[in-house]
């Protein structure tokens, strides 16, 4: 972690899923200087990909038009096809990483080192498949609320996911902590989400709270990780 000779707090956001609604989260990010990990599913880059969440339409993009909206941000696996990784035996999980990494990297010509965990399946066996893999970090889905380093890379908690009710009073914590430790806030969530309950109004609001501040690192998760 080079960037602890400068500074002592990190920013970053983790999106998964790689859905339509990431066009209008990069136009905010971008308009912020944030920095964003996408966890992408190589093999359901098609329009046969549709479905309903909350009655919000839900689609995954085409491969074409990703490598330009996802320019200066961040790239990871997310298994070609989002199967739950508890139901795939060491070998399969092995081979789906591996091409899905291959995949994206085909895709972005740039190297994939980072996983997030679909539906947030982790246990011992799945976090050392991921290790053979050559993956150097990886995200869950359960939210610490705290902002320390994660003792395990392979198993990273995320400070918390967009939608809880506290999003700005851990935002406002963050901002005001003068740490002598390197500290991060890890914000993860999938994009469509925004589009149910006016949360895209209250996004941009957290992203203009969090963003500009000189002693915060803005970064995607394999620069503040790896
Ligand atoms: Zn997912």
């Amino acid at each position: 972690m080079k960037w602890t000779d400068k500074y002592k707090k990190a920013f970053a956001l983790s999106y998964d899923d790689g859905v339509y609604q990431d066009v209008r989260l990069v136009e905010i990010l971008n308009k912020y200087g944030l920095k964003c990990t996408f966890n992408l599913n190589s093999g359901l880059m098609n329009p046969n990909s549709v479905w309903y969440a909350d009655g919000v339409k839900v689609e995954r993009m085409p491969p074409d038009m990703l490598p330009d909206l996802y320019s200066g941000h961040e790239i990871a696996s997310h298994l070609t096809a989002h199967q739950n990784p508890l139901d795939l035996d060491s070998p399969q999980l092995y081979d789906d990483v591996i091409q899905d990494v291959a995949a994206l990297e085909e895709i972005f010509g740039r190297t994939v080192q980072g996983f997030a965990y679909p539906f947030g399946a982790v246990d011992n066996r799945i976090r050392d498949v991921l290790k053979r893999c050559g993956i150097k970090y990886a995200r869950g889905v359960i939210s610490t609320h705290g902002f320390e380093l994660p003792a395990d890379l392979l198993n990273i908690s995320p400070t918390c996911r967009h939608r809880e009710e506290n999003i700005f009073q851990l935002a406002e914590r963050f901002i005001n902590l003068e740490p002598d430790t390197p500290q991060i806030f890890l914000l993860w969530g999938h994009s469509y989400e925004f589009d149910m309950q006016r949360g895209w109004e209250r996004f941009e609001r957290f992203c203009d709270l969090m963003s500009g501040h000189d002693d915060i690192y803005y970064a995607p998760c394999g620069d503040i990780f790896c």
